[in-house]
Parts: structure tokens; C-alpha cells; sequence
């Protein structure tokens, strides 16, 4: 697996739920253990960015399975936790608008609100039931990833559009984009 079998918009395969997964099989290591290659081969070919975490539906396998990086600070951990049918089962504090990427829409980012903190149910990669409660920018990854096994992906959450989009540009910085102009008619990047 590679970064080539990571869908991005507009493929309508990421509108799609995903099922809920029975007992952790042979099958499900094998589609954590191709997710973690597809992410890591996908942070080797960018200059700037992290592969922060995945969702199985992101290459097009529509399970409840998210890998998330251990350390967000660290590039030489290539290590991930493994999370299968996470649900937030609590949220806590405001919504805070802050800048989110996604490996499914390709050099847009955008200023999400999420909840600051929340609650988190899952099994981990031997089954076992996981709970934690996560602050920052860990409680924006769940959020973020949790949504992608519902079928939606970050820009759905962005009410006011007009200056909320950014492109990454090849020195690394963020340059704003219009939405009206530059986005809202560009097929290729919106659906
Ligand atoms: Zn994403």
C-alpha cells in the first residue's frame, strides 16, 4: 500500500458510512498494517506535513478503523494507536476554530470548530475496550477522524466559508483562499 490507494475528494466513496467491525481478525491487522503504510508513505512525499492519523475509509475499505501518531511531534516515531469503532461519548467545553488538513483533500486546509475536550469509547488493535479523554489537538484528531467513519469530512463543518480556506503552499506557509473565486465552482477539489 501506498499513497496512491488514499482516496480524495470528489470521490463520493468518503460520503459512505462505515460498518461496524465484529472481532479484530486477520483482516483488520492486515487493512491497520496497509493504513499505516499508505500514511507514511503519503508523509514521505510532503515537505511539510505530518500524517497525523487515517480512517479505513480513506482507502476505500468502509470499516470503523482509525489509526492516530503517537507522538505528533516527532516524525521518526512512525508509530500509531489503533482505534476500531470509536464513538465520542461525550463532549466537553466550546467549539474552537482551529486549522485542520486531511490526506483526503489535497492542499486545502481549513478553520474547523471542534470541542476542546472529549470522551472517547473504542476497542483497541486486540479488542480490547478503550476509554479516554482527550484535550487539544488529540481531541481534534479524534474528532476529526471519528467523522470520516460517518462519512463526513472536515469542510462539512465549516458554516461560514468566506474566510475560512487556506492553501499550502511549496514553501510550507499558508496562503488564505476565496471561497467564492477559487473554490466554490472548482470540481475538482469540492462536492
Ligand atoms: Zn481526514
Amino acid at each position: 500500500m501506498n499513497k496512491s490507494d488514499i482516496i480524495t475528494l470528489p470521490d463520493k466513496a468518503l460520503r459512505r458510512s462505515s460498518r461496524r467491525v465484529g472481532l479484530i481478525t486477520s483482516e483488520i491487522k492486515k487493512l491497520v498494517q496497509d493504513m499505516q503504510e499508505a500514511t507514511l508513505s503519503w508523509e514521505d512525499s510532503r515537505a511539510h506535513e505530518m500524517g497525523v492519523a487515517l480512517a479505513a475509509v480513506q482507502i476505500n475499505k468502509h470499516l470503523r478503523v482509525v489509526i492516530i501518531r503517537n507522538n505528533f511531534e516527532d516524525k521518526n516515531d512512525r508509530t500509531f494507536q489503533v482505534y476500531v469503532n470509536p464513538q465520542v461519548t461525550k463532549a466537553y467545553g466550546e467549539l474552537v476554530d482551529d486549522f485542520e488538513g486531511c490526506l483526503s483533500i489535497k492542499n486545502i486546509y481549513g478553520r474547523v470548530p471542534r470541542y476542546e475536550k472529549v470522551k472517547v469509547k473504542a476497542l483497541d488493535s486486540n479488542g480490547k475496550e478503550v476509554r479516554l479523554t482527550a484535550e487539544g489537538f488529540l481531541a481534534r484528531v479524534l474528532q476529526h477522524e471519528i467523522d470520516h467513519t460517518k462519512g463526513i469530512v472536515f469542510i462539512d463543518h465549516i458554516k461560514d466559508k468566506a474566510d475560512a480556506f487556506f492553501k499550502l503552499k511549496d514553501d510550507g506557509s499558508l496562503e488564505p483562499l476565496n471561497w467564492e473565486k477559487q473554490i466554490k465552482n472548482n470540481k475538482q477539489l469540492w462536492q
